[in-house]
Formats: C-alpha cells, structure tokens, sequence
C-alpha cells in the first residue's frame, strides 16, 4: 500500500493527478455542480442530443417494452430485433454491407484489430490514435509501427517494406487535436499495399459529411475493403455503444473471433432503441451540423484575434496548447472560478509539453455562450498562449 502512496503523491507532485467532477444535472451546455450551475465546453455531445426528449421518450418506451438488461452475450440470447433493426439502420446510414454492434467504442477497437491480425501480421498506428487502439494493438501482440502524426510519407516506406498481413489504423478526426486524418492518402496506400484500412471516428459520426455520415463520407470514401469503420454512439448520436462496419466476411470474423464482441452482455434494448431516434434526428436535422460548424468558425475567429494559437478550425474539438501541465490545469481553474467549464488534459492522454485546453462545442451552444468563453480566455490565459 505505501509504493501505492508514494506513486499517487508522485503523481500530485508533477501536476497529472485525476480527479472526477461530479454532475447533478443531465448532460448539456450548463450542468449543475455541486451548487453550482456551470457552462460546459467538456462534452462529446456534439449534436446536443444527449438529452433530447425524443431520444429520452425511446429509451424509456423502450425500457418500458423490453426491460432494462440484455441478459446475456449477443451469442446467447442477448441479441434482440430491435439490435438487429439498428444495424440495418446504421449500415444504411454509413453505406456499407454490414454492421455489428458493440457495447462500447473502446471494445470495438480492441475486437477488431485483434480478431483481424495475426502474430505474424503488422498494425501501422499513427502516433495520436486513440488509446483504445493502441491497446488493441498490444492485445494483438503483432508487430507495431508508431508513426509520426498524419506522415504518409513515412507510412508509404514501411508499408512498403513490412512483410506479412497488414493493418493501418487511424482516427477519423483525433480526440485531443481535433484535426482530420489525411483519408484519401491512407485509402490509396492502403489499397496499394494490400493493407486495411481501420477508421475510429468516434468524433467524425455524426459531425462531419452529408447526413454526418462521417469522416470517410467527408472523403467521398466509400466503407468496403480495405476500409473498416469503427463508429460510437456516446457521443454525436448522444447515447451509448458503438459499432462496426465493413463488408459481410468481415463482420463474420468479428463475431467468430472477437473477444470483447463474444464474451460480454449484450447493450441493453433500450440502449439501442434510443439510438434508433437519435440517429433519425442525425440524419433529419442537419441545421444542428451547420449550427455547429458556425460556433467553430465564430469560435476561431475569436480566439486568433485574441492570439490564441489554435490547433485547427474545422471540428467542434478546439484544443488551446499551454504546454506543462500546471499551466493548464491552473487555466481550467480559473475557468472553474468564473463559472466555465474546460478540461485540461495532461500526459499521458497528449504527449509531454503539450498539456492543454480541450475545448468542445456543440448545437446546443448558442454563439453567446462562444463568446462568454472567448472573454474568459482573454482574462485567464497568459497573453501568448500558444
Ligand atoms: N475512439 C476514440 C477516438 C475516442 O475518443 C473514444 C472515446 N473517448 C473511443 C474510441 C472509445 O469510445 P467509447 O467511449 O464508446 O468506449
């Protein structure tokens, strides 16, 4: 118990201890805290659907139907039409051959890329993937090339010369950068090379292309071989889960093979209802994708008259690099104190000398609430913050 002390003091002492903040409200723009009532730029809930009542009345409509709990594995008897109707749906919506739920983002990324790669086979990760691919690699125990942020270049020579299967996995649009993966340089390669291609858009969905159809939509990048997605449902689509789409063999394999497919519970029903309506809403109301990309622009606009170096312009995830990570976490202080909520995110989650603000928008902000934000900036933030 003491080197479990001394390490949590350790951690402390450089500034990267976690601490969880506690809400009393229902996700949105303002949540309740404590007594306090804070405007929020933390959430992934991009479209603002995490507490829509149309979502809310399935869900519980649902509840009311079919229960509260799967039962079981989608291999026993887990696996419910109403499951079976949402990947019909999702597939549809994506424009591939089959779609497969999981329960979480996290374990569709470690099923796939393990159930698709061999010992002998060699998985390409760009150096900002999300940590669920990167474990999913390590589970995979193949061969792993980390390779610089978005360098295709580098890409091109190792796909080149690696011998046996080969997988390249990549954000659709990166967590804690919010930039967008170069997608047509790695679908060309990757055809080229006898590669697959694996996309977690976990923060495309939803947000980006036609319907928000996604990071690959936004490419004119159809979902079939070489290309596998990997969608959420927690965050655009405001719920919970995730999916995987790509052609029939594919699919197949992931349910002969895919561990975190195979062995846990089923997504409640209701889970799954409840994602039905929100992605008609995704798909019937693109004023909120419009809505939110003029809070991005608004958003940028603001923060480079201010100074501020901004890490892109294009996606709700708008980092503010400070650099150590007293820096950021003092900045999400004063923020706090001011009654706004920011994260600061830290090493491990982004690579030393890159603590930061992350700020996220959503449909539900209203371009007052981007400027409340960009004011508290100028007064918190040291003059050069970049
Ligand atoms: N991939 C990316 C890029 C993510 O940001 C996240 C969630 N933070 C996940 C996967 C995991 O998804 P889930 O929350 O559904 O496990």
């Amino acid at each position: 118990m003491d080197d479990l002390a001394a390490k949590l003091d350790a951690r402390r002492a450089q500034g990267l201890y976690r601490q969880r903040q506690t809400l009393s409200s229902p996700q949105g723009v303002r949540v309740r805290m404590g007594d306090e009532t804070l405007l929020s730029f933390c959430s992934n809930d991009y479209l603002g659907l995490a507490n829509d009542p149309r979502v809310v009345s399935a869900f519980r409509a649902a509840a009311a139907e079919h229960g509260v709990g799967a039962g079981a594995s989608h291999l026993i008897t887990g696996h419910h039409a109403v499951h079976a109707a949402l990947e019909e749906e999702l597939a549809d919506f994506v424009g591939t051959e089959r779609v497969l739920l999981f329960s979480t983002g996290y374990m569709a990324n470690l099923g796939v890329v393990s159930a698709l790669t061999d010992r002998d086979g060699v998985i390409f990760e760009d150096k900002l993937n999300h940590a669920s691919l990167i474990d999913a690699a390590r589970l995979a125990r193949a061969k792993v090339r980390r390779y610089p942020h978005v360098d295709t270049t580098w890409l091109a020579q190792r796909l080149a010369t690696e011998q046996g299967s080969k997988l390249v996995t990549t954000d659709g649009v990166f967590s804690m950068d919010g930039d967008i993966a170069p997608l047509r340089e790695l679908h060309a390669l990757t055809r080229r090379y006898g590669a697959r291609l694996l996309v977690d858009d976990a923060h495309g969905l939803g947000v980006l292309g036609n319907e928000g159809r996604g990071s690959c939509a936004a490419h004119g990048i159809t979902v079939a071989a070489p290309v596998i997605l990997m969608g959420t449902l927690g965050k655009a689509f405001g719920v919970f889960g995730a999916f995987v789409a790509a052609e029939q063999p594919v699919i197949e394999t992931l349910i002969q093979h895919a561990r975190t497919y195979i062995y846990t519970t089923a997504l409640p029903v209701a889970v799954a209802a409840a994602v039905r309506e929100s992605l008609r809403i995704v798909r019937a109301e693109p004023w909120r994708r419009e809505h939110l990309q003029a809070l991005v622009q608004h958003f940028a606009e603001g923060a480079r008259k201010l100074g501020l170096r901004l890490l892109n312009a294009r996606t709700p995830i708008q980092p503010v690099l400070l650099g150590n990570p007293d820096a950021a976490l003092a900045s999400s202080r004063q923020l706090r104190a001011r009654g706004i909520l920011v994260p600061a995110i830290r090493p491990p989650t982004v690579p030393v000398g890159t603590s930061r603000l992350r700020i996220t928008l959503s449909a539900a902000h209203q371009a007052a609430d981007v400027d409340c934000l960009l004011e508290n900036l100028a007064t918190v933030l040291p003059p050069r913050a970049s």
